[in-house]
């Protein structure tokens, strides 16, 4: 493939299997690394193109996926942990040595999300997590400096993996923000 986009996706997706019973992600540390054991498989894993996830070395895309918060357990190394950006709507909790991000955590209990972590499977050895499902936020490379006139060739190879491209996430998780809102305000039955 002629761009390198993200290291599970640049080679063709490896499918999960279904019953995965979880796994452990640890950071890049070489010593005293950061462990997070994680109970049962993600959801909605996928490409990511905003510049807020955390990425590999030279990747154009994160890959992340969903886990109820209460399948999250550091298990060591939490004393490195920080808070990328306090102000953030995700809590992206980081190795302070290596910089990786263990865990994205929503604390406002309004938001649409909330009761999910955001955490990425590649730092995992485990085998058998679910596979990207769809790619969210392409446009939003270029912000972090992808050449517009590309944009092109990334959506048609991501679509050459199975990876529907979108700029905002996919329509079934837009629908289910929107729901949320119209419950909210009463425009909807809760
Ligand atoms: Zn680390
Ligand atoms: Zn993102």
């Amino acid at each position: 493939m002629a761009l390198k986009l993200h290291p599970s996706i640049d080679h063709g997706l490896r499918r999960g299997s279904s019953n995965f019973a979880g796994g452990t992600l640890t950071c890049k540390c070489a010593s005293n690394p950061v462990q997070v054991r994680i109970t049962g498989d993600v959801l909605h894993n996928h490409a990511c193109g905003c510049t807020k996830c955390w990425k590999p070395e030279g990747a154009v895309f994160s890959v992340v996926g969903v886990v109820p918060r209460d399948n999250v357990q550091v298990v060591s190394g939490a004393e490195k942990l920080h808070v990328v950006d306090a102000s953030a709507v995700i809590q992206r909790h980081a190795c302070r040595d290596c910089g990786v991000h263990m865990y994205g955590r929503i604390e406002n209990a309004n938001h649409p999300f909330y009761g999910l972590d955001f955490i990425h499977t590649e730092l995992s050895r485990d085998e058998g997590w679910q596979e990207p499902q769809f790619a969210a936020f392409v446009s939003s490379i270029i912000e972090a400096g992808f050449p517009p006139a590309q944009m092109g060739e990334v959506r048609a190879q991501l679509k050459s993996v199975g990876l529907e491209p979108y700029d905002c996430l996919s329509p079934p998780l837009m629908d289910a923000i929107a729901t949320h809102v119209a419950k909210a305000s009463g425009r909807l039955a809760a």
